[in-house]
């Protein structure tokens, strides 16, 4: 790993976009550099998507010299000194140095500060607190680069006092663990997260959701939710007790086969019923679609066994659509991982076109039944008896099944 990072070599340093938001916020009284997942990931040679800033300047002072350079300014979290700066579209979040002068468990009341070292102890992990300025050079004032080295996520502080600060900081330690954790987590600090883990009650659904997603995005994060279940973390998030056993054959299934992987899906993987994901979708405060998709996928769906025959499988395909299909089977390929028919069902599904029923209503009522229910209630009959004959029937056979329908 390198101490210093080329501005050449990361495009996302190199760009027009984050050259000019630099620009103005280095211009004379101020100081820019970039902190964060940026420098993190750059220095450990992986992608940056977004790019946080620190400046030395105020919020007011940031947003002035912003605006003057016509960059646009969106005020997303001023009161805690953070505002998004967009170029072309590109957003980059600029915070103010600062330090907390008071904290709740959830939020912080902040105070600006010129100092670096500052706005490193305020910070989560020392992973997290090393700063690289447009020409590349590293500040690292907390060790964070060598603790990045050893896959070593370490609290800036004493844990304890940390985690009563912002009682988050408990997901985001498991969720830097799940990614970049390599040594494991100092028992201090364990035992910390154990003592404060009803904290978590305290914390908006919005951000629990968030950590907690991209937890699960981590390409292998059983270690780290092993360790939560441990330290008596998952029993305060989830409404039972998760389902390890079966997340951990999902993600081997994912990984043996390349199939791509999804975290509210992983999220299903815990879970054993519609009414658990229901709770969990409004813990969590899940977008809409986000909360079908987990009720759809950890609802008993009976019916899935590895060895159905391919007029079963588009019957299902059918009732329960490509992508609910997809879910359900993937959950249950992972209880029952070792047959490996199942990759050849998962193969079938892809290939799979939804066909088109080639009646409806008009059809039924040209037939004599009335306007109402009842036309309904004859189309999905004769859409069943259609599903029943394996999508065989073409429009004719179907008007004509209805015409003999319609005179009984
Ligand atoms: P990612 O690559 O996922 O964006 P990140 O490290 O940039 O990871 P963010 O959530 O974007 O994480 O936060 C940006 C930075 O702000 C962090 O690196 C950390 O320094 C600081 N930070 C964010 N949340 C907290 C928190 N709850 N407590 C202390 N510091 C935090
Ligand atoms: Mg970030």
């Amino acid at each position: 790993m390198v101490d210093r990072l080329d501005p050449t070599l990361h495009d996302w340093m190199n760009a027009p976009e984050t050259r000019i938001v630099m620009a103005a916020l280095n211009a004379p009284g101020g100081e820019a550099r970039f902190v964060g997942g940026a420098v993190r990931n750059a220095l450990l040679g992986e992608s940056v998507q977004d790019v946080d800033i620190a400046t030395t300047l105020t919020p007011d002072e940031a947003s002035a010299a912003l605006t003057q350079n016509a960059i646009t300014v969106v005020p997303t979290g001023i009161a805690h000194g953070t505002l998004t700066a967009v170029v072309n579209g590109r957003p980059f979040e600029v915070t103010s140095l600062r330090h907390d002068v008071s904290t709740d468990g959830r939020r912080a009341t902040v105070a600006f500060t010129t100092d670096w070292a500052e706005d490193a102890a305020r910070r989560d992990f020392t992973m997290n607190a090393i700063y690289a300025d447009v020409n590349g050079t590293i500040y690292d004032p907390t060790g964070g680069i060598a603790d990045l080295k050893a896959g070593r996520v370490r609290f800036v502080g004493d844990a304890d006092t940390r985690i009563q600060e912002d009682y988050l900081r408990i997901l985001r330690l498991f969720r830097f663990y799940a990614w970049y954790g390599r040594e494991k987590i100092d028992d201090a600090a364990l035992a910390a997260v154990h003592a404060n883990r009803a904290g978590l009650n305290r914390l908006s659904g919005e951000r629990l959701q968030k950590e907690l997603l991209r937890l699960l995005k981590a390409p292998n994060p059983l270690p780290a939710l092993r360790m939560m279940e441990k330290a008596g973390v998952l029993a305060e998030l989830l409404p039972v007790t998760a389902n390890l056993e079966r997340l951990s054959q999902l993600c081997q299934v994912a990984e043996k086969y390349a199939l791509p992987r999804n975290p509210v899906l992983s999220l299903a993987a815990l879970l054993n019923s519609a009414d658990e994901a229901r709770a969990l979708a409004s813990r969590l405060k899940l977008s809409n679609a986000e909360r079908k998709r987990l009720v759809d996928a950890a609802s008993a769906e009976p019916g899935f066994a590895p060895d159905l025959t391919a007029t079963q499988i588009r019957k299902l395909l059918y009732r329960f659509g490509k992508d609910r299909f997809g879910d359900l089977l993937l959950l249950r390929w992972a209880d029952r991982a070792s047959d490996p028919a199942w990759k050849v069902l998962y193969e079938q599904a892809g290939a799979w076109t939804r066909p088109e029923f080639p009646v409806d209503g008009a059809d039924v009522m040209d037939c004599g039944v009335a306007e109402g229910p009842g036309v309904g209630r004859m189309l999905s009959l004769l859409e069943r008896w259609w599903v029943d004959e394996d999508f065989q029937p073409g429009r004719d056979a179907l008007l004509a099944k209805l015409a003999e329908m319609a005179r009984r």
